[in-house]
């Protein structure tokens, strides 16, 4: 039987229903939640998702500014206006765009963000956080993915998941909170042995690796739940092929924009898979959306104490 469909988009639609009741309850309150976003250089893939994140900011009533600091610019110039953002009150949450150009040291910059509104939980002081299971901000794709995992009903506690790639950004994040979740996780990576048979084990398995179709029927549990987090461009028409021969939307798409974009599964994993989620529409959506989440929970974290009624929001 073909794998059940998780929809992320669905799921991120009624999540920014959620986060935009937040926002009235909050802005009624007095206080209007704001966010950064920095973006520095002009390469086109980040373009296009800090549009997206203004975008969204905007329709969901949040406050937001993006700011363009030209590619040239030095650590310390850049660090100067990360301190200027943290010193402003009306802003919440602080996204630096990555990647930063060369000449910039990102973990510099990024440790100057204020962990209180650090909404992308890049910031190592959040990460204590969440490993020692503390409130603080965590980073959007990761918690995206537990959304799903948790409004799909997927159960956690005591099964075997397996999570391929340890960044700082989505392996080893998603990692952590699905030991939280209690989980029994394994964490694999480009030097683990016989990885098929690793993801084998896996009731639950989560695809971070940047490789197309790399994840083929052979590393799936029959009706394990799996999560495509990859997000790679296929513009190679043999690669396409041996891919999605006989799959008329993608040829569709392939052939009329001379690209497609797809995860890190085999489209055949969805023969064995007992829910799967989309490349596009599965992970991606959450991102975004937990991004508007992290703004009103930094806000909220943030003015709380000032401010008692918030509290309740
Ligand atoms: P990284 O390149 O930072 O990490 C990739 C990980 O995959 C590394 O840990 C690497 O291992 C591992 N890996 C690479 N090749 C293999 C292999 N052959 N076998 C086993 N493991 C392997 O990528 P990110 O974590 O930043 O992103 C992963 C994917 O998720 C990308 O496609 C990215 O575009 C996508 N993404 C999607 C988001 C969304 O919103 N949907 C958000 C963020 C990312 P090692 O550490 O040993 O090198």
């Amino acid at each position: 039987m073909a794998a059940f469909i998780l929809d992320g988009k669905k799921i991120a639609n009624d999540i920014r229903a959620e986060v935009a009741s937040e926002i009235r309850t909050l802005t009624a309150a007095g206080v209007r939640p704001g966010l950064a976003v920095i973006l520095v250089g002009n390469n086109p893939a980040s373009e296009i998702y800090v549009r997206g994140k203004v975008k969204t900011s905007e329709e969901l009533g949040i406050y937001s500014e993006k700011l363009t600091p030209p590619p040239t610019i030095s650590t310390e110039a850049l660090l100067k206006i990360v301190a200027d953002l943290n010193r402003r009150d009306e802003i919440d949450g602080i996204l630096v765009q990555l990647p930063l150009p060369a000449q910039v040291d990102s973990k510099r910059v990024l440790m100057a963000v204020d962990p209180a509104k650090d909404v992308d939980g890049f910031h190592p002081m959040n990460v204590g956080f969440l490993s020692t299971q503390r409130p603080g901000l965590v980073p959007c794709t990761p918690a995206g993915i537990m959304e799903i995992l948790r409004r799909s009903n997927i159960p956690i506690a005591g099964r075997e998941a397996v999570v391929v790639g340890r960044s700082d950004i989505v392996g080893k994040p998603t990692a952590m909170l699905l030991l939280n979740a209690n989980a029994t996780v394994t964490v694999c990576h480009s030097k683990t042995r016989d990885l098929p048979a690793v993801c084998r084990r896996a009731d639950i398995l989560i695809a971070a690796i940047g490789r197309a179709g790399m994840i083929t029927r052979d590393f799936v549990k029959p009706g394990a739940t799996v999560i495509d987090v990859g997000m790679n461009k296929v513009t190679d028409a043999a690669e396409f092929n041996s891919l999605f021969a006989g799959d008329r939307k993608r040829e569709d798409i392939f052939r009329t924009s001379g690209s497609t974009l797809i995860g890190d599964l085999h489209p055949q994993v969805a023969e064995v898979a007992g829910a799967i989620t989309p490349v596009p529409g599965g992970v991606g959506p959450l991102t975004i959306a937990m991004l508007m989440a992290n703004t009103v929970k930094a806000a909220k974290m943030r003015r709380g104490s000032r401010v008692p009624e918030l509290s309740k929001a």
